[in-house]
Order: C-alpha cells, then sequence, then structure tokens
C-alpha cells in the first residue's frame, strides 16, 4: 500500500454528556485518509516525527487498499483498547463519504440505540466492527458525521511516556497559570478560585494534558509555554468541545430525561440549599415547572444561583437528569430582575429608646408608651445583589460540550 495523507485535522467528537453508561468523556476520533494537494501543515509529533496533514483532499484512497487501511485501524483498536473495562466497547467505521450531519445532531442531543446505528452502517454499505456490546460504534459513527463547518474549536494533546502511565502526572501549574494569561483564545486552562490545574486529566489514561482553544497557532505557542515531565507525543484535534451543541431550546413541558436544554422561564420556588451543599430553585413557562440544581462541585456558581428570587426571569442551559427530573445547570442568563420588597425594622423611638409599633401597612409608626409617631414607609425595595447576565460554573466543573462565556462574547 502506498502511502496516503491526512486530510484536515483528526476530529475529537464529544457525544451527549448525559447518557448514564456512557464512558468517561464521552469523545470519539476520525480521520480522513486520501492524497491531499500540496498545501500542508504541521499538526503534531509522534515518535519525534513530524506529523503533517493536508488541507484538502485531492484524491480518494484506492478501492485496493482498503482492506489494508481497515487492518491498521483494527491492530490499533485492538492493541490499546482497554476492553478488559466494563464500560468500554469500542467499535470503529469505515465510510467513503461523511456521514449526514443530522446523525451527529442526534447522537450529541439524544439516545442513539446500537441496532439503529448498526442498520444504518449496513444502508450505508460501510465497513465497521464493533467490540462487546458495540456501543463504540454510535461513536464512531458520529465522529465522521461531525463537520466543524459551523463552529469548532480545537485541542492540542500531549501524550505521556509509557513508563509514566498510571503514575502522578508533572504539568507546572505556574506555567499553566502564565499560558493562560498570554495566549487569549485558550480556554478551560486554569481555575483561579478553586486553584484546578484543568489540562491534566483525573484518569489513569496516557494523555499528560490538553489545551483547548480557538487559535491553532496560539495552542503551538501555548504548549510552549507550559512545562512539564517529557512530553512522548502530541497532536492537534478540531473538535466540536465548547460549542454548547448538546443544548436544545425547550418548553418545559417537552424536556425529556438524558437531553440537555435551555429553558426560559421565571423563578417561582426561592433557590435553598440541600443536605450535600446542592442548590435548587424552581422555575416555571406556559407549559409546566422543573427544580433547576447548582450541585456542590460548582462551588462559587452557587453563590450567584442563591441570589435569585422569585420573578426572576432566567434562561437555564444545562443537562437533565431523570430522578428526579431536574436541570444539572452549567450557566444561566439572568434576563431580568424582580424587584422585591421587604419589611424594615420598626424605628427606635428617639424618646424612649424602644421600637415603636407598626399603625398597618404604609400607615407609619407609633410608639406606645409616649405616643411619639415616625411616618417612615414599613417596606422598602431589597438591593438586588446581581445584575443581568451570563453566568458559568467555574472552571473546575466545566462540560467538555459547555461553551465558556470567552467565546460567546468573542
Ligand atoms: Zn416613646
Amino acid at each position: 500500500m502506498e502511502n496516503y495523507d491526512i486530510i484536515g485535522y483528526p476530529h475529537l467528537v464529544r457525544l451527549n454528556p448525559n447518557i448514564p453508561w456512557k464512558t468517561r468523556g464521552n469523545g470519539a476520533v476520525s480521520i480522513q485518509l486520501g492524497r491531499g494537494g500540496k498545501n500542508k501543515t504541521k499538526i503534531g509529533e509522534i515518535d519525534d516525527r513530524d506529523i503533517v496533514s493536508s488541507l484538502e483532499l485531492t484524491q480518494d484512497i484506492d478501492k485496493s487498499d482498503y482492506k489494508e487501511v481497515k487492518n491498521i485501524v483494527r491492530e490499533t483498536v485492538e492493541v490499546n483498547a482497554r476492553t478488559d473495562d466494563e464500560n468500554t466497547n469500542p467499535g470503529f467505521v469505515l465510510l467513503e463519504k461523511r456521514s449526514d450531519f443530522e446523525l451527529y445532531k442526534k447522537t450529541v442531543t439524544q439516545i442513539v440505540s446500537i441496532d439503529e446505528t448498526k442498520s444504518l452502517l449496513r444502508s450505508l454499505k460501510a465497513d465497521f466492527e464493533g467490540y462487546k456490546n458495540c456501543r463504540g460504534l454510535i461513536g464512531a459513527t458520529s465522529a465522521i458525521a461531525w463537520s466543524p463547518s459551523r463552529d469548532k474549536t480545537y485541542e492540542l494533546i500531549s501524550y505521556r511516556q509509557r513508563k509514566k502511565w498510571g503514575s502522578r502526572r508533572d504539568v507546572d501549574s505556574v506555567s499553566v497559570k502564565n499560558m493562560d494569561i498570554s495566549c487569549k483564545t485558550t480556554f478551560d486552562n486554569y481555575d483561579y478560585d478553586n486553584e484546578h490545574n484543568r489540562l491534566v486529566p483525573n484518569s489513569p489514561c496516557p494523555i499528560l494534558y490538553g489545551i483547548r482553544g480557538d487559535d491553532v497557532k496560539e495552542l503551538v505557542k501555548a504548549f510552549k509555554i507550559v512545562k512539564s515531565e517529557p512530553v512522548d507525543s502530541w497532536l492537534i484535534f478540531e473538535t466540536n468541545q465548547g460549542t454548547d451543541n448538546h443544548l436544545q431550546k425547550k418548553n418545559i413541558a417537552d424536556i425529556q430525561p438524558y437531553q440537555s436544554a435551555i429553558i426560559k422561564g421565571s423563578v417561582v420556588k426561592n433557590p435553598y440549599t440541600i443536605e450535600g451543599g446542592h442548590v435548587i430553585f424552581a422555575i416555571e413557562d406556559y407549559t409546566g415547572t422543573i427544580d433547576c440544581v447548582a450541585y456542590e462541585p460548582t462551588k462559587g456558581f452557587r453563590n450567584i444561583v442563591r441570589k435569585l428570587y422569585v420573578g426572576d426571569v432566567v434562561e437555564v442551559y444545562g443537562g437533565v437528569r431523570r430522578h428526579p427530573l431536574t436541570v444539572n445547570m452549567e450557566k444561566i442568563k439572568v434576563n431580568h430582575l424582580a424587584t422585591i420588597y421587604e419589611k424594615i425594622e420598626n424605628p427606635v423611638c428617639p424618646n424612649c429608646g424602644k421600637h415603636m409599633k407598626s399603625k398597618g401597612r404604609n400607615q407609619g409608626y407609633k410608639c406606645k408608651l409616649c405616643g411619639a409617631k415616625n411616618d417612615k414607609p414599613s417596606i422598602t425595595e431589597k438591593q438586588r445583589l446581581i445584575q443581568p447576565g451570563f453566568y458559568e460554573v467555574p472552571v473546575c466543573a466545566r462540560r467538555h460540550l459547555s461553551k465558556p462565556l470567552k467565546r460567546m462574547y468573542r
């Protein structure tokens, strides 16, 4: 077989984050192969070799090479997949043409079955192989269906030397903060409030760190700023991370569990804190009401939520939990603040030093002892401690797909 080019960037595609049986990040990758034009760009380094890709496809791979390509993919999956883990159900798919974008849309927002994926693949005459329960076929098919043409970001992923796998990662936080400050188009690098280095994954996987951003050139600059243990290899992916692709505008009555929604409504139950530190309030639209939750790991975001009152108009962004049916908030937009009145403390009589009695709503006060009067109003407009606008969970609690406010205002 002759050598082929990687066309464009490899794609790292995140799928519905609310699927209960997902693997950790619910991600899939896809690569387009073919013969490319002369216009090439470096996208990474593996074994001290530059990895380059072609920006445009000039010719598809020869049919006679399909089998060998498939063998390479199969071997790669079988050698590297952790099939002993019960949640790892890999699959790979080879398709001559990109599958329909709507298929990706469905997999990022809803639940897609293995059976429907297999029958679709058969109808597309795809070459595919699934392992164990074959669930990985769903992600693999969607990763091909995703197109970066609408919205996209990039992630530069660096990998550890094999001997380091499973051990504690050494990535210098000070250098990550420096990178965060000097590379403005990167996002979700460091959580200053919670002192959390978000570049570094928690799982014992071979990834050393990932830098997310909007600009490829700046990612390479950022990569040079971050100080760490030796990097074995690195590669830049084009991704749907940070795009809010999982969210759909919904009326409350139409909300389904395991989806993610943007719901506009007015607060009908003031925020309260339950055991575990989770903060809950309820919103209502013309179709129903639903509870919205800021879970404990969202840290300071809960203090924003606690400032809401009944009557405020908000748009809530988040994943829908099944039991009970609640919205796990990722972001909130405060559209309108209600005017809240509060009763003020009864004034003190200047003669007697005792609190005066109210004569009735808005009729002033009178001292029971000496009869002195005061016509101060008994209620006052409460000063609100929150402004209209967007608020998001801190970086340490951010989901892969959530669009950071930093990207929304760019
Ligand atoms: Zn008095």
